[in-house]
């Protein structure tokens, strides 16, 4: 007999007929003598059609659109329990203050801080199947707060570090963690297990098939955590601590249109620019991802001038061109310049360690593609390149193609010479 907390996205709990089918699913579970809690996402849709009818009100105000925004999880698991029962399984659900979880206070973004999991284990002694609302908590004045999009995956992690159970499970629209999102490439293959580590940079990279947060609680709490098809029997991807011997050197192809660059041309080039550009982007909380400043031609003269470039997200984009043209101007730049027609790609694997000539063979297969690099960040297990955003699709194929990820590792014929072998 395990323990296992379940959670089924937007698009799994997407119809009152799907609603019964996972209710028949987790019937199996319990006939087996499995305990199970349920983490249930909004039903696919509701959050993006509830955050537009916020829009059309106007202004927002955070702590009203968590009051809006949870909603949808609350109507999933009245719904799920409802047909659990129907099905003759007993079951209850619970909102996140009911169970509850403790979050901080910031809203639509908010962190867990703790589960007071005590409710949930009397439900589950009494036999009965728990159903949580993914998504949603409170703080300590009782406010209301979400976890930020995606955030249901996250619940489930936490409550299964709260109750060490033997496994969370992630189901949703595809059987598992592949080397790119299956939509966009049709030869994406399934990964049996990927590394924490490798997830959290594909989660944070573009990959939302889990989020960011959920993937950082499993590792730090070690939370057995595995993706599954919420349709399809199957084993899913393993995210897991051990790395193998032989690991490949790229693991997956994350990439997001999420971003937008800024440059500012013509900043006089001496100490303390980066600071002066970039200290009121960070005043105003914006987040900077990568960053390239040129090194000027002769930097001994006074009147060397640079172009400084850099990237935020899409959201930020506008308040922080604002932010950089009163800071330009300040300095005495020639010209603030943006773009919001760009896309990242990056390459991710652990293998990278082991391995030196990655990124020149990631630079051949987009240069015979015929496509401009304009920023390039490395990690010790990613490569990052921002592109033209009409660009993305194909160089995530290329690249796929290049680096052999349509076959299982030991397959592909590597022409990458491992760091050993060098001189
Ligand atoms: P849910 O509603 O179940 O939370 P999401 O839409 O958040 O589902 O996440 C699943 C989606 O993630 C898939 O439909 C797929 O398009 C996308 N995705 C992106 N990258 C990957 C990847 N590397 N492997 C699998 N799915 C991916
Ligand atoms: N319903 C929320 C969203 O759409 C949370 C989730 O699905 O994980 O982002
Ligand atoms: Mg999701």
């Amino acid at each position: 007999m395990a323990l296992i907390v379940q959670k089924y996205g937007g698009s799994s709990v997407g119809s009152v007929e799907k609603i019964r089918r996972i209710a028949d699913k987790i019937k199996g579970y319990r006939d087996r003598g499995d305990d199970v809690v349920v983490v249930v996402s909004a039903m696919g849709g509701e959050t993006d059609r509830l955050q537009g009818l916020a829009d059309e009100i106007g202004h927002t105000y955070p702590r009203e659109m968590d009051v809006l925004l949870s909603t949808g999880e609350q109507v999933t698991i009245s719904l799920l329990s409802m047909a659990l029962r129907n099905a003759g399984v007993d079951a209850r659900s619970f909102t996140g203050w009911q169970v509850p979880i403790r979050t901080d206070a910031a809203h639509t973004k908010a962190r867990i801080q703790e589960i007071d999991a005590q409710h949930l284990r009397d439900e589950l002694g009494a036999g009965r199947v728990v159903v949580v609302a993914g998504f949603q908590g409170v703080d300590e004045n009782e406010n209301i707060t979400t976890l930020g999009r995606g955030g249901s995956d996250t619940t489930a992690v936490a409550l299964a570090a709260a109750l060490k159970a033997d496994e969370c499970q992630i189901f949703t629209d595809v059987d598992g963690v592949y080397t790119t999102d299956p939509r966009v490439v049709s030869g994406a293959r399934r990964l049996e297990k990927i590394t924490f580590e490798e997830m959290l940079e594909m989660a944070s990279l573009g990959s939302k098939v889990l989020q960011i947060r959920a993937v950082e609680f499993a590792g730090k709490y070690g939370v057995p955590l595995r993706v599954l098809s919420t349709f399809e029997d199957g084993p899913g991807t393993l995210i897991t601590l051990e790395e193998d011997v032989e690991e490949p050197i790229v693991s997956g192809i994350a990439f997001t249109q999420d971003e937008a660059q800024l440059t500012v041309l013509g900043v006089p080039d001496r100490p303390g620019i980066a600071y002066s550009l970039l200290g009121p982007i960070g005043e105003a909380n914006i987040e900077v991802d990568m960053i390239l400043q040129n090194v000027s031609g002769d930097s001994s003269s006074d009147y060397t001038l640079t172009d400084f470039t850099f990237t935020v997200h899409r959201r930020d984009y506008e308040r922080a061109k604002e932010l950089l043209e009163e800071a330009a101007t300040t300095l005495g730049a020639r010209e603030v310049a943006g773009n919001t027609n760009i896309a990242k790609v990056s390459l991710v694997g652990v293998g990278m360690r082991s391995h030196a000539n990655v990124a020149s063979r990631m630079f051949k297969a987009l240069s015979e593609e015929n496509i401009n690099i304009r920023m390039i960040s490395t990690t010790e297990i990613k490569i990052s390149i921002v592109l033209e955003a009409k660009y993305l699709e194909l160089a995530v194929r290329a690249l796929h193609d290049a680096f052999g990820l349509e076959q299982a590792p030991e397959e592909v014929d590597s022409e990458l010479t491992p760091r050993s072998e060098q001189a």
